[in-house]
């Protein structure tokens, strides 16, 4: 399996090297040549199997020879043997035809779990092979960057910094960042908003005396291998609810564009996906996109869903590759629109192909919390705020096929939005609850590129 530049003039890359690498050369974002498919008997016989199993019949095709079966096998076993649930990733029932996927049961309570414990299991394998060393550097505005820590925290072979905007993440996010004592984790609190934290991060990989000198490797939700391993619930999550007999649908929370993305993966694979629904809270650039046909940048809004707090929302590049027919020159003079005016205009026949594929809808902030005092009141359900956002883009999209609504967070990850809203002091899981006194450790740094890679060069030198 070879991989290609979303802007079409990067080197081609194996799953190894696109999976270390992140960013493109071109500045683009990696995808597969071809997506490979499954049969529907195959999809069937995905029911009632072990998460770690359809993971693994999932993914396989994707990572080519870059680890033998029993290699790829034990990395999967691995990565979420960690997770406070068996099925991994449970799905209860909200209402007629409304399911809850809750994806918030791995080590730091976020979806990104999924990813990272996995992408941390692949790095070691592979860098231990080849006896590399590599300086892991990211931009969270929350979830990435704890699930990032938790998954790298105490790996010989790597140095994981964090970049998160200082003050504009929960006190259990910010935590999760600052108390891991290894020293090879580092959490640099940013002046400035998530968009600042996740511009300085592209300019290091673009700046590419930097990038070798430091070996830069990147894994935030840009990178493939994060993409791919939420592909898996998709499949796991529509079995249970009748694919591939039946088509279902699914309405996710985003920001960055890459739990989303995966299902349009899904899809592609011949899961029968009705609509992909984009839910965003009053950062709403994904849905004003979808309802115009124009990408247009403003200021981000703190909301009480901070993990979608964003403008530019970078996975959004590989959905507009497939829209623009795999045309990477399209592509990349979009970005480069963007880039000098902070908007682009997508053309009919690409915006009819989004249209054909997702659907969407914009949340207020009280409309978020209304929608956590009524699932918990009617559903009997506690929600994160970003679910919250989902669960009610979800109710305005219901129709006979049945809706998958992905629970992106635990609600204690966020407790003062939630019980502001319902009333409810939600507790942390017995295996974290001291979380909130560990000491904590960090380092403030201005919202510049140079200020950061001259602390990230200081470090790594010891
Ligand atoms: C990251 C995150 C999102 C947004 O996901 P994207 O893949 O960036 O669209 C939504 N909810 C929570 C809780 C998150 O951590």
């Amino acid at each position: 399996m070879r991989y290609v530049s979303t802007r079409g003039t990067a080197p081609v890359l194996s799953f190894e090297e696109a999976m270390l690498t992140g960013l493109a050369r071109d500045g683009g974002l990696y995808l597969p040549e071809t997506i490979p498919t499954l049969t529907a008997e195959t999809i069937a016989g995905f029911r009632g199997k072990p998460y770690e199993d359809v993971a693994f019949e999932v993914m396989l095709p994707f990572i080519g020879d870059t680890f033998t079966n029993d290699e790829f096998r034990e990395i999967i076993d691995a990565a979420y043997s960690g997770f406070g649930h068996a099925a991994r990733a449970p799905l209860v029932q909200l209402g007629s035809n409304h399911f809850l996927l809750e994806l918030f049961h791995g080590p730091t309570l976020a979806f990104k779990d999924f990813a990272m414990q996995l992408i941390g299991q692949l790095f070691q394998k592979a860098l231990a092979r080849s006896g590399q060393r590599v300086t892991i550097v990211g931009a969270t505005s929350g979830d990435t960057g704890s699930a990032a820590i938790e998954a790298f925290r105490g790996l010989d072979a790597v140095d994981v910094f964090i970049l998160f905007p200082d003050g504009r993440v929960s006190d259990v996010q910010r935590r999760q960042m600052t108390t891991p004592t290894e020293s090879n984790v580092h959490a640099l609190a940013v002046e400035g908003d998530f968009d600042t934290c996740q511009a300085a991060v592209k300019d290091m990989f673009n700046d590419f005396e930097f990038r070798d000198g430091v070996r830069l490797a990147g894994v935030n939700s840009i990178n493939w291998a994060r993409v791919l391993a939420q592909v898996v619930y998709y499949f796991t999550s529509s079995v249970s609810v009748g694919a591939p007999d039946r088509a279902v649908s699914f309405t996710v929370p985003t920001g960055n564009f890459g739990d989303i993305f995966a299902g349009y993966i899904a899809k592609q694979m011949g899961l029968p996906i009705e609509k992909l629904v984009i839910a965003t809270n009053q950062n709403d650039i994904l849905h004003r996109t979808l309802q115009t046909g124009a990408y247009t940048t403003e200021g981000v809004l703190p909301s009480i869903s901070p993990s979608m707090d964003i403008q530019v929302s970078s996975n959004f590049e590989r959905a507009l590759f497939y829209a623009y027919d795999q045309q990477g020159s399209a592509v990349a003079e979009q970005m480069s629109a963007l880039k000098d005016t902070g908007e682009f205009k997508i053309s009919q026949g690409a915006y009819e192909n989004l249209k054909d594929t997702y659907a969407s809808g914009r949340v207020s902030e009280d409309e978020t919390s209304a929608m956590i005092a009524q699932a918990k009141a009617k559903m009997g359900e506690l929600l994160c705020p970003h679910s919250a956002v989902g669960v009610k883009v979800a109710l305005d999209h219901q129709s006979a096929t049945p809706m998958i609504t992905l629970a992106t967070a635990h609600p204690a990850k966020f407790p003062a939005a939630v019980e502001a809203a319902s009333g409810l002091h939600p507790p942390l899981p017995d295996r974290m609850a001291d979380l909130l006194e560990r000491e904590e450790r960090m380092t403030r740094v201005p919202g510049e590129l140079a200020a950061i890679q001259s602390i990230i060069r200081e470090r790594i030198a010891h």
